[in-house]
């Protein structure tokens, strides 16, 4: 494949410092994006001020160049671009309606129907409401085919999705799917965490026009009680001066031929390996990696 055909990005929320897990996304996405010869682009998530630490953007920025990460092109931010999201619902606008529901609502509809996770009830799918959250209307979500974690098949018939917050915030799906398209990423690799998420991504990405991306999700780390590493697992922060040792962590978990025999231990040299060396296929079908702590 040749590069101008694969644009891949890393995409972290500034809700805290980088940690072991968003270090395996962010390695996975950077050597798939770099082993294709493809660019690779970095975009901050930070459209939820609640759910945001102060000075977590800059310090993943930080964090991002002093493991030797090399980004094309400006860092995009979010939350400069709200007059986007807002103008390109116009767009969609034959596919959304607005629901009063709240979150109990939803709730206590959601028991009445036996309906289970998030999916909506479809309360207010045809009430013409002039004012509320704006939903999607998703009749059949399609499944589709993960380079890693193959078929993933959606059992639910309807899942209407929030795309504009009654807060007046874009939803993380909206957001996230605007600048896909308007970054022409190719190569969506992230965690597995996320898969579920997909064909409502897919959904908004044919709704906007655009070219429905490659998905790999990666296997995301785990600690040792099964819980994905997060902020909310208190997964602690990544260690300074101690960049190759985690990068060797993080390649191993990839199941990446580490080795203190030839794996190189300078920081430059050590990307060159791992280029070399990616391959997802090694992680067909895995879902969890327990986590190690380097040495
Ligand atoms: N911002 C999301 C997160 O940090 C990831 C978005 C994505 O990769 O699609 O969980």
């Amino acid at each position: 494949m040749s590069g101008a055909e694969y644009v891949g990005r890393f995409a972290p929320s500034p809700t805290g410092p980088l940690h072991a897990g968003s270090l395996l996304a962010a390695v996975a996405s950077y050597l798939d994006a770099r082993a294709a010869g493809g660019r690779w682009l970095v975009r901050i998530e930070d459209i939820d001020p609640p759910r945001e630490l102060p000075g977590a953007s800059a310090d993943i920025l930080h964090t991002l160049e002093r493991f030797g990460f090399q980004w094309d092109g400006d860092v995009v931010f979010q939350s400069q671009r709200l007059e986007r999201y807002r103008e390109l619902l116009a767009d969609v606008s034959p596919h959304t309606f607005f629901c009063a529901c709240t979150r109990k609502q939803l709730i206590a509809a959601r028991e009445r129907l036996g309906l289970g996770g998030d999916q909506y009830p479809g309360t207010c799918r045809d009430l013409k409401l002039e004012d509320g959250a704006l939903r999607f209307r998703l009749d059949q979500p399609e499944g589709f085919v993960d380079a890693i974690q193959g078929a993933f098949a959606v059992t639910a018939t309807s899942d209407d999705f929030v795309v504009w917050r009654k807060d007046h915030l874009p939803s993380y799906q909206w957001a996230v799917s605007v600048d896909d398209v308007a970054q022409g990423i190719t190569h969506v690799v992230r965690g597995v965490d996320l898969l579920a998420t997909t064909p409502r991504q897919i959904a908004l990405t044919r709704a906007l026009g655009g070219k429905v991306p490659h998905f790999a999700h990666v296997p995301v780390l785990v600690n040792s009680d099964g819980q994905k590493l997060s902020k909310q697992t208190q997964a602690p922060a990544l260690q300074p001066d101690a960049e190759v040792a985690q990068l060797c962590a993080a390649f191993a978990a990839l199941d990446m031929p580490v080795s203190s025999a030839s794996t190189p231990d300078e920081l430059h040299d050590l990307w060159l390996w791992a280029i070399r060396y990616w391959d997802a296929k090694r992680l067909t079908n895995k879902r969890k990696i327990p986590f190690v702590a380097p040495p």
